[in-house]
């Protein structure tokens, strides 16, 4: 499926040499997020220990990032109306793609980014995107009206009556028992 995204790894690195004078802490997901932490131990840090410590953190992330596939090397970031001028259409037909999740997207104070992996993800599996999207919805609308936590309800892929869901505090889960390869994840 392609937007279904639920990997998330994580990692630590620690700088052992001299007088250990910090270590950060990194975890990665397959939307191609980055969330970076950095601790500093000793409080006497300048502040080119400090870039040089942020520098070596980025570095390392990218390469893991790269390394797990969750970047490419040529990956751009981009506003809806970057995808207009690339891609064509208007910034809103682009807009309302990325509003109905078919292109995976990062609220920003600026408003919504995404990269041109994920509008080529949509371009090249225009169908099948959609058709997942109308699956998706049809499943959560079903679960919404079940008005339960857990439970098992008709698999909208393959008809089955085996699909099992779960509802977290921010989020929805369930896959298909009867192995037909539905699943969702929904992200708040
Ligand atoms: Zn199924």
């Amino acid at each position: 499926m392609a937007t279904t995204y639920d990997k998330l790894n994580y990692m630590s690195k620690t700088k052992n040499d001299k007088s250990k004078k910090f270590h950060w802490y990194a975890a990665t997901s397959s939307e191609g997020i980055l969330e970076l932490s950095l601790y500093f131990p000793n409080k006497n840090i300048t502040k080119e220990e400090k870039e040089e410590a942020l520098a070596l953190a980025l570095v390392q992330s990218k390469s893991f990032m790269l390394s797990k596939g969750y970047l490419l090397p040529n990956a751009h970031f981009m506003s809806s109306s970057d995808i207009a001028e690339k891609h064509g259409h208007t910034r809103q037909y682009w807009e309302k793609l990325l509003k109905e999740g078919k292109i995976p997207y990062k609220e920003t104070s600026a408003g919504r980014i995404t990269t041109d992996l994920w509008v080529q993800g949509y371009l090249n599996n225009k169908e099948k995107v959609d058709e997942y999207i109308r699956e998706r919805n049809k499943v959560i609308s079903t679960i919404q009206k079940e008005n339960r936590k857990r439970g098992q309800v008709k698999c909208p892929h393959c008809g089955e009556h085996k699909f099992d869901y779960n509802i977290n505090a921010h989020n929805i889960n369930g896959l298909c028992r009867a192995d037909c390869g539905f699943r969702i994840h929904t992200i708040n």
